[in-house]
C-alpha cells in the first residue's frame, strides 16, 4: 500500500547532484540533533534494560532520531518492527513523512505509520512504523503480545492521553512475558517520576517459564538528554484579554511591523479560531509592504496544507503559523523566533453526573506555557508573547492532568474488556481513574447491552462493538442498522461521525445556512448527511460540487473512504447482510436511537429552545449549525457537545421518546 509522498516525489524530481547535496544536508542536520550524539549511550541502555525512559526537549531528535538508531543498530533485523507512538494521528503522518525522506525511502516501505483508518505501511517490509497509541492498542486485540514489534517507543509521554497511559499499563504486563521486547518511553518534560516507579519491576519476582539469563535490567533507566536551547523573553499582558483570537492577530501584525526577522507560531484553541485568525491576517497582511503569509495548522489539515506549515518560509517573506496545541510538542516547525500563547487549549471534559462531555477552552498547565514559549528559542534567542496576565500563569496549575482522569471511559473499559482484562478496577493503572467515572462507564456499556451483568462483554453485540474502530455508541447504531436492514445509511452516518465536519469553512453564514437547507431533512443533522453523501456520489466533478454546496471536499473523500473500510468490516464481523430497508428514515432514526440513546434531551417548554439532557437534566441547546436549530423537535438524541459560551449539542437527530424505552429499558423508565 505505499503511496507516493509530496516531499520524497519533489526531492527525486531533481537531478542526482542537487538531490546528493540535499541528502547530504539532510545527514549532517540529523547528525547535530543532541539526541543522535547519544546514540552509543541510548543503544547500550536499550539493550540493557527492559524499559528506557528519554526525556528531551522538543526538537532534539526523540521522534525522529531514536527509530533510525534502533534500526541502525540490528533492532529491526528478521523481519521485526519498531513501533512509535503519537497520541495524534497527524503527527505520526507528518513525522513519517520526515523520516522517509531522511532515509531516502518511500513512504509505506521501511518507513510507515498507521492511523485510524489510514495505514500506510507494508508487513514485513515496514521497520519503523510511526502510529497512534489507539491504533497499537487495537493491533493488541489480534496479537496480544505485540509480536511483530521488537521496540515500542511509547512518544510524547508527557501528554498523558488516555490511550497512553493504557498502552504503558498493558505494555508492563507484556515484557514480563517478552523478555526480548524492549520499551523506550520518550518524554518532553522532566516529570518523569511517575513512569520510572510505574516500570521499576526490579522486585518481583520473576515469572518461573522465563531464564533469568535472558531478562535485561528490570529498573528502568533515565536517558536526560541536554539541549541547547537560547533565552527566550516572555511578555505578559497588563490585564486580562477579552478576545484571545483578535489580541493574537493585533499582536502578529505588530511582530511583524516592529521586530527583526524570523516567524511567528500562534497557539489557539481549535480550528474555528485558527481558521478565524488566518482569515483576519490574511486581510490585514495585504495592507503591509512586507510579505506575511498566515498558514493553519491543526489536527485533520489535509497532508498538503500540513506540507506548507513545514517548509521553511522564502527569505524576504515572514510566516506566521496558527496552531492549535499540536505545535506545542509532537511536531517542530522550522524557523520560529516569536511564539504567541493564547494561554487556552481544548481540553475534554466529562461530567459523570451530567453525563455530558465536553471539549472545553481551558487554561493551560505551567509546563504547557513554558514547551510553548520553548518554541521560540530553538533556532536562535527569541520572544513570547503571553496573551494573560503574570497572575493568570501563577493560577495555573504546574502540571497538566492526565486525560485519564477527566475523560469519559467508555472505550477505553470496552477496549480493556476486549483484550481481557476482566477486573478494570484492578487493572494496573500508571494512575487511576476515579472510580465515579468508572462506575459511570460500566453502567453505560451494560445499559448499551455491550456488557452483561457479570461485567462480561455480550455475544456477539460486545465483541462486535469492541471489535470496530469507532466510539461504542457509534458503533451500536452501525451494528443496530445493519441488523434492522438500513447498513447503507448507517455506514455512511458512521463515516460521517469520524470526522469533525463535513460543511466548508470560512463562508458567509447566510450562505452556509442555505446550502445546509437543501440536504435537511426533519429528522435532523444524521439523516440530512445521507443526501449530501448521495449528492457527493452521484455527480461528475466532486471538487466544484462541494464548493457550491458549502460542503468540505476533504472531510467528504474521507468520508468516502472510511464507508467502504467500515463495510469490508462489517462483512467480516457478521457476513453480508441484505439492505433491506431503502430510504426508511424512521428506522434510520431509531438506529441512531439505538446507539445514541444516552445522550437524549428534551425541549424545556414549547416554543422556547432550551433542552435538557434526560440524565443530569443539564440545559442544552441545538447547535446553530445544525439543520433543526429553527425546528426545535420536542425529543433528540446528539453525538456529541460543544461548550462555547453555552452547552450545544452537535450532530441532533428527532426521535420518538417512545424509543428510548423501548432500546434502553434499564436506562430510561416510563414515569408513573
Ligand atoms: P523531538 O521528537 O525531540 O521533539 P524531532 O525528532 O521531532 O524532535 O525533530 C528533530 C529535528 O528534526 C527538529 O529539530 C527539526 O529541525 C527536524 N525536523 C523534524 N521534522 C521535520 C520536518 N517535517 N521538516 C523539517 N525538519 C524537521
Ligand atoms: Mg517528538
Amino acid at each position: 500500500t505505499a503511496k507516493p509522498v509530496p516531499q520524497a516525489v519533489a526531492v527525486e524530481d531533481l537531478n542526482d547532484e542537487t538531490s546528493f547535496t540535499i541528502h547530504a544536508s539532510v545527514q549532517k542536520q540529523r547528525h547535530q540533533l543532541s539526541v543522535y550524539k547519544q546514540r552509543d549511550n541510548l543503544l547500550y541502555l536499550v539493550e540493557n534494560h527492559g524499559t528506557t525512559i528519554v526525556v528531551a526537549e522538543t526538537g532534539s531528535g526523540k521522534t525522529t532520531q531514536i527509530p533510525q538508531l534502533l534500526v541502525e543498530a540490528g533492532w529491526a533485523e528478521g523481519g521485526r518492527t519498531i513501533a512509535c507512538t503519537q497520541p495524534r494521528q497527524i503527527a505520526a503522518q507528518t513525522i513519517a513523512a520526515r523520516v522517509a525522506e531522511e532515509m531516502r525511502v518511500t513512504l509505506g516501505t521501511k518507513v510507515g505509520y498507521s492511523v485510524r483508518f489510514d495505514e500506510v505501511a507494508t508487513r514485513g517490509v515496514t521497520q519503523i512504523k510511526y502510529m497512534t497509541d489507539g491504533v497499537l492498542l487495537r493491533e493488541m486485540m489480534s496479537d496480544p503480545l505485540l509480536s511483530s514489534y521488537s521496540v515500542i517507543m511509547v512518544d510524547e509521554a508527557h501528554e498523558r492521553s488516555i490511550a497512553t497511559d493504557i498502552l504503558l499499563g498493558l505494555l508492563k504486563k507484556i515484557i514480563k512475558r517478552r523478555p526480548d521486547l524492549r520499551i523506550v518511553v520518550a518524554s518532553a518534560t522532566m516529570d518523569i517520576k511517575a513512569f520510572h516507579d510505574f516500570f521499576d519491576t526490579s522486585r518481583e519476582k520473576l515469572q518461573n517459564s522465563i531464564h533469568r539469563e535472558s531478562v535485561p535490567n528490570r529498573s528502568p533507566a533515565v536517558l536526560s538528554v541536554e539541549g541547547r536551547t537560547h533565552s527566550v523573553l516572555i511578555h505578559y499582558c497588563d490585564k486580562p484579554v477579552q478576545d484571545y483570537v483578535r489580541t493574537a492577530v493585533s499582536t502578529t501584525i505588530a511582530i511583524h511591523k516592529i521586530e527583526g526577522p524570523g516567524d511567528i507560531l500562534v497557539f489557539l484553541t481549535g480550528q474555528d479560531d485558527v481558521n478565524a485568525a488566518v482569515q483576519m491576517i490574511s486581510e490585514e497582511a495585504e495592507k503591509l509592504p512586507r510579505a506575511l503569509v498566515a498558514l493553519p495548522l491543526y489536527a485533520g489539515l489535509p497532508a498538503s496544507d500540513q506540507e506548507l506549515v513545514m517548509r521553511p518560509s522564502l527569505s524576504g517573506r515572514r510566516k506566521v503559523v496558527l496552531a492549535t496545541n499540536i505545535a506545542e510538542t509532537s511536531v517542530t516547525l522550522p524557523g520560529i523566533v516569536y511564539v504567541i500563547d493564547s494561554g487556552f487549549s481544548k481540553q475534554k471534559f466529562y461530567n459523570p453526573i451530567t453525563n455530558v462531555e465536553a471539549l472545553v477552552a481551558a487554561p493551560i498547565s505551567q509546563a504547557s506555557a513554558d514547551q510553548r514559549a520553548g518554541r521560540a528559542g530553538r533556532e536562535r534567542p527569541g520572544k513570547c508573547f503571553r496573551l494573560y496576565t503574570e497572575d493568570a500563569h501563577a493560577a495555573m496549575r504546574p502540571e497538566r492532568l492526565p486525560e485519564i482522569q477527566k475523560g469519559n471511559l467508555l472505550s477505553t473499559i470496552l477496549q480493556l474488556k476486549a483484550l481481557g482484562i476482566d477486573n478494570v478496577m484492578q487493572f494496573d493503572w500508571l494512575a487511576p481513574p476515579p472510580a465515579e467515572l468508572m462506575v459511570r462507564a460500566l453502567e453505560l456499556l451494560f445499559a448499551l447491552g455491550v456488557m452483561d451483568g457479570h461485567a462480561k462483554l455480550t455475544s456477539p453485540l460486545g465483541h462486535q462493538v469492541s471489535e470496530l474502530p469507532l466510539d461504542p455508541m457509534s458503533a451500536k447504531m452501525l451494528l443496530t442498522a445493519a441488523q434492522t436492514g438500513c447498513q447503507k445509511e448507517g455506514l455512511t452516518i458512521a463515516a460521517v461521525l469520524t470526522v469533525q465536519t463535513i460543511w466548508a469553512s470560512g463562508r458567509e453564514r447566510k450562505e452556509m445556512d442555505e446550502a445546509r437547507a437543501q440536504f435537511a431533512v426533519a429528522e435532523g443533522d444524521m439523516i440530512s448527511y445521507l443526501n449530501v453523501f448521495e449528492g457527493y456520489l452521484h455527480v461528475k466533478n466532486r471538487n466544484q460540487w462541494c464548493y457550491e454546496n458549502c460542503v468540505n471536499y476533504h472531510a467528504l473523500a474521507k468520508v468516502a473512504k472510511v464507508r467502504s473500510q467500515l463495510s469490508t468490516l462489517l462483512q467480516q464481523l457478521g457476513g453480508p447482510r441484505q439492505q433491506q430497508h431503502d430510504g426508511d428514515v424512521k428506522l434510520v432514526a431509531k438506529a441512531v436511537t439505538a446507539g445514541f440513546f444516552p445522550n437524549a434531551a428534551r425541549l424545556e417548554a414549547e416554543g422556547g429552545n432550551t433542552y435538557r439532557s434526560l440524565r443530569g437534566n443539564q440545559e442544552l441547546f441545538i447547535h446553530p449549525s445544525s439543520v433543526l436549530f429553527r425546528a426545535s423537535p420536542k425529543w433528540v438524541v446528539f453525538q456529541s457537545i460543544i461548550f462555547l459560551e453555552r452547552h450545544y449539542m452537535w450532530n441532533v437527530t428527532a426521535i420518538n421518546p417512545a424509543w428510548l424505552t423501548e432500546l434502553a429499558p434499564h436506562f430510561y423508565q416510563l414515569k408513573g
